[in-house]
């Protein structure tokens, strides 16, 4: 099996709804997101797929949450790390040609939420 990994980021605002502490309070991240795609197949150059396939579709969709108020994104719901993981995960699969394995999503450098299909 081959395994690749992309990541991006974008920049946007949340709170959190529910919860009693900061982070209910309006503030920002720098979010990094990473993807990854797995497979056995390579082409006949030996890509699994171009890296910047998965770029473009990827930034398709954070292109939309940069610079935006994620509690404004009704499909995302409460904006946690862990929704904001599955949303971009649910965009992106039907995206690629490839399996997406998982979709990682840092609010900070020390913590991050992943997504995948079990
Ligand atoms: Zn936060």
């Amino acid at each position: 099996m081959y395994r690749l990994r992309v990541s991006s980021h974008f920049d946007a605002a949340h709170k959190l709804v529910g919860y009693e502490g900061k982070c209910s309070r309006l503030h920002g991240h720098t979010w990094r997101v990473e993807v990854f795609v797995i497979g056995e197949k390579l082409n006949e150059i030996g890509f699994l797929i171009d890296y910047k396939v998965i770029k473009e579709k990827l930034n398709e969709i954070i292109e939309k949450l940069d610079h935006s108020f994620l509690n404004d994104f009704r499909e995302i719901g409460n904006p946690t790390c862990e929704n904001v993981a599955r949303y971009i995960f649910e965009r992106l699969k039907d995206l690629l040609d490839v399996k997406l394995e998982k979709v990682r999503v840092w609010e900070s450098s020390e913590s991050y939420a992943e997504y995948f299909e079990g």
